[in-house]
């Protein structure tokens, strides 16, 4: 195991990880911007090291800076955590070829899976179920490109392959609409992303978003870990994720889950991972997989019992995974709810001074939060502020801990969604497990309607 580990990352997931290597033994190294001084994880790290001004291009992203305080801290790994640098391929060069251990599947997987097509075609050819389209990129040909989008059927969406947080994307009704799309949609990749490259795909028009959790060791070993439904979207973040996702079959999510894990073995994939798909009509879609922690890992570890940080930790230093595909066993259901720094339904960040921070607890509630009363939440970062998590042996049971939860934690000082969390608790689709990606945008426009 190593003696000392870097996290690249602030607020709670920064302090997350933190606990996994103290659990561990594990010494951890803090790096922090000016503006996170005194933020919590700096104060409990074994060493704390300020690499820069507030604005995160200074700072959490400022690869020298990082790879610097490692240097000088002596530590033997980095864990980037999620966001910053977590899919960036070149940092995770830079890590390995200065003799630290990057966290995370090696570059080459980083890379391949931040191309949305070169990932598709590596999907399809593991046996990975994928959108009804070709895995490769769309030909400069009017005359072709029709042609394609005809046999694939319209509506169909046009995609960058270097697309990412929801941009780089246009769907198309019509044949009418298509080149000009193709032409808008290529001109934005090239502008935003620097590489023109589109392929196209079936738009499938009432999906679920459901995602499978993989672990995977250096010696070919592949776990799945369950599934998440994190469907309850926001200008396409995600509200409330849970695990398992209600209503599909478990020989079905096992189905696709040894899938993914197949695939894994056969792309020689290395520590935690995430294969992301739609849901429709009882058949599941590959989109993309993310190559680090996400953010609802912890409804996974409420139903798998598997605490996914130190496995991420235990990996990297080498060890191969100690249990087995047979011993997961879902157990119960798990929801969490992000709870951010922002106006409920405006959905403007809200930064500021808290004065008033009363979490919830009894059974089955975590609480994965970096903030206290008294904390300012600073106006440079993501404006989540705490991961509200409950686990009950049934989905109606983590239903009713969650909204009696959400009643319990009173924040004063600045504005949170609480307000929006607790009317979605009571929403009769939601709470029927009735719900696509399109539910909450619909709720909320009806809301505002009346
Ligand atoms: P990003 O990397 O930008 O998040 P994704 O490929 O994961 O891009 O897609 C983001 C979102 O766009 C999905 O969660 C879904 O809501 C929507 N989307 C993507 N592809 C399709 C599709 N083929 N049909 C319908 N919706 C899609």
């Amino acid at each position: 195991m190593f003696d000392k580990v870097l996290i690249a990352n602030r607020g709670e997931i920064a302090l997350r990880i933190q606990r996994a290597c103290h659990e561990l033994g594990v010494q951890t190294v803090a790096i922090h911007s000016e503006a996170d001084r005194d933020a919590k994880h700096v104060r409990l790290a074994s060493q704390a090291i300020c690499i820069g001004p507030a604005s995160p291009g200074r700072s959490y992203l400022n690869q020298a800076a990082i790879l610097l305080a490692a240097e000088l801290s002596g530590a033997q790994a980095v864990h980037p955590g999620y966001g910053f640098l977590s899919e960036n391929a070149g940092f995770a060069d830079r890590v390995e070829a200065a003799g630290m251990v990057f966290i995370g599947p090696r570059p080459d997987a980083i890379r391949t899976m931040g191309d949305k097509v070169a990932a598709k075609r590596a999907m399809r050819e593991a046996g990975v179920p994928c959108v009804p389209g070709p895995d490769g990129a769309l030909p400069e040909d009017g005359a072709q490109i029709q042609a394609i989008a005809r046999e694939i059927g319209y509506p169909v969406i046009v995609k960058a392959s270097g697309g990412g947080g929801g941009r780089g994307m246009r769907i198309v009704q019509t044949e009418s609409q298509l080149l000009d799309a193709i032409s808008v949609t290529r001109e934005e990749a090239r502008r935003a992303f620097g590489n023109p490259e589109l392929y196209i795909e079936k738009f499938l028009e009432h999906p679920r978003h459901v995602e499978i959790q993989v672990l995977c060791d250096n010696y070919g070993n592949a776990l799945w870990l369950g599934c998440r439904d994190c469907s309850m979207q926001r200008r396409h973040q995600k509200v409330v994720e849970e695990a398992p996702a209600p209503g599909i079959p478990a020989e079905l999510i096992a189905q696709v889950g040894e899938r993914c894990a197949d695939a894994c073995r056969q792309i020689g994939y290395r520590g935690a991972g995430t294969f992301e798909f739609l849901y429709e009509d009882g058949a599941f879609f590959f989109i993309e997989m993310n190559t680090r922690l996400q953010v609802e890992h912890p409804v996974t570890e409420m139903t798998s019992g598997v605490d996914i940080v130190q496995e991420q930790i235990r990996i990297a230093a080498g060890e191969p995974l100690r249990i087995k595909q047979s011993d997961i066993k879902v157990n119960g259901h798990s929801i969490e709810c992000r709870i951010n720094a922002e106006d409920p339904y405006a959905c403007t960040p809200c930064p500021g001074k808290i004065t008033r921070w009363d979490l919830p607890g009894g059974n089955g509630v975590r609480v994965d939060t970096h903030a206290t009363a008294g904390y300012v939440v600073p106006p440079y970062y993501d404006s989540l502020i705490a991961k509200l998590i409950v686990h009950g042996a049934t989905r109606e049971e983590a239903l009713a801990r969650m909204r009696l939860a959400l009643l319990e934690m009173q924040v004063e000082g600045i504005s949170t969604n609480i307000p929006l969390q607790r009317e979605i608790l009571q929403d009769p689709g939601f709470c029927a497990g009735e719900f696509d990606i399109h539910h909450l945008e619909r709720w909320l426009k009806q809301r505002q309607a009346a």
